[in-house]
């Protein structure tokens, strides 16, 4: 197997998907490209996958999604009909410290509310909201109906005791609008996918408020598919974008790049060879690995992403990521 060389790119999936299956797809993607396994995805692979990376409690996959609700008092209900009132500052108070996984939004003058989370703040804040009956409840019974698989509801769980309120599901399109609209709700959840080197993807997470799943160097064994590096700057001028091979034979520097990856890559077949597992040969692999990742946060994150990474004192390579993703907000006029 050979060293290949390929230059750092940028794509975006857009805004998390607002419904189950679209929601299952996405995380199984995220979290197959971890373990390189993204052929084993089929048309009804992913609730199977993604139930077995819940139960086995990696939820940080899970973190790429977003389900938002609307909450609002049912009108049709008389005033006190019901038992206490499921309020803004109800749900406030019950979340606590736990308000920072959410985004939360007063609807007007009333008492209704929209609340963003994605899968594993919500699983997470159902946790910690068991001495709040009726209020989990309604949120459990909400998010059940709009996501049965990753929400199981069971039977007879939820008690129907708040008949006074209704909880709708905001669509991914009407998030996008109120995030642009004046009232620059926070509400989406944004999810791009990174190639880059693992020197780079060390500086990416460092971003605590954005979520990652990334390629696993313990997993992957590079002996069998190959190594591929990250084109260094100085290589540019050496790479053949139709062949995307480095034009080795040409120019010395191309040539030293090719034989230093490949004695690298060598060290590290010759330590598969004599027993290692890829978690261990993979010391030796050099910061210029190519690694692929999936990013998600909400416009707040990946604003701080951008102005502190599109920026003169940032390295070259994440500086060029952190400008595509600018371009991508700038494509629907979020600008920073
Ligand atoms: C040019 C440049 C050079 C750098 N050089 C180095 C270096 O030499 N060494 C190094 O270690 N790092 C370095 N970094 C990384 C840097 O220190 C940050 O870790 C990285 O930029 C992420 O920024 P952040 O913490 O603001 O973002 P995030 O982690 O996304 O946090 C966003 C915001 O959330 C809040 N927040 C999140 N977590 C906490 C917390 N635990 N406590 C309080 N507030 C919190 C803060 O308001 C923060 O601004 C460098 C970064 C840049 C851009």
């Amino acid at each position: 197997m050979s060293v290949r060389f390929v230059k750092s790119s940028v794509a975006s999936f857009g805004a998390a998907p607002a419904d189950e299956s679209g929601a299952l797809r996405l995380i199984e993607l995220c979290g197959r490209t971890a373990y390189k396994s993204e052929d084993k995805i089929t048309e009804d692979s992913a609730k199977k996958f993604v139930l077995m990376l819940k139960s086995h409690g990696h939820l940080s996959v899970l973190e790429h999604s977003n389900a938002v609700l609307k909450i609002e008092k049912d009108p049709a209900v008389p005033a006190g009909a019901q038992g206490a009132p499921i309020s803004f500052e109800r749900m406030l108070e019950a979340l606590g410290q736990r308000v920072s996984y959410h985004r939360l939004y007063r609807l007007g003058s009333g008492e209704g509310f929209l609340m963003a989370g994605n899968f594993r703040a919500w699983l997470d804040t159902l946790d910690s909201l068991k001495p709040y009956g009726r209020l989990r409840d309604l949120l459990l019974a909400s998010l059940g109906g709009f996501f049965p698989a990753i929400f199981p509801v069971g039977d007879g769980a939820v008690r129907e005791t708040f008949r006074d309120c209704r909880a709708s599901l905001v669509g991914a399109e009407e998030q996008l609008e109120l995030l642009k609209s004046g009232l620059s709700l926070d509400l989406p959840v944004f999810v791009f996918k990174f190639v880059c080197d693992r020197g780079i993807t060390h500086e990416v997470v460092r971003h605590r408020v954005l979520s990652f799943t990334q390629e696993s160097t313990r997993y992957v064994n590079y002996g069998n598919r190959g190594m591929i590096l990250i084109l260094p700057e100085e290589l540019y001028g050496c790479f053949d974008e139709q062949t995307g091979e480095l034009s080795t034979g040409r120019y010395p520097l191309a040539d030293a790049w090719q034989k230093r990856a490949e004695t690298l890559f060598d060290w590290y077949g010759q330590d598969l060879d004599r027993g290692l597992r890829p978690e261990i040969a993979r010391d030796i692999l050099p910061n210029l690995l190519k690694s692929e990742l999936f990013i998600s946060g909400r416009w707040s994150g990946w604003k701080h992403f951008i102005t502190l990474r599109d920026s003169s004192q940032a390295h070259p390579r994440i500086r060029f990521i952190a400008q595509e993703v600018r371009r991508y907000f700038e494509g629907f006029g979020l600008t920073c």
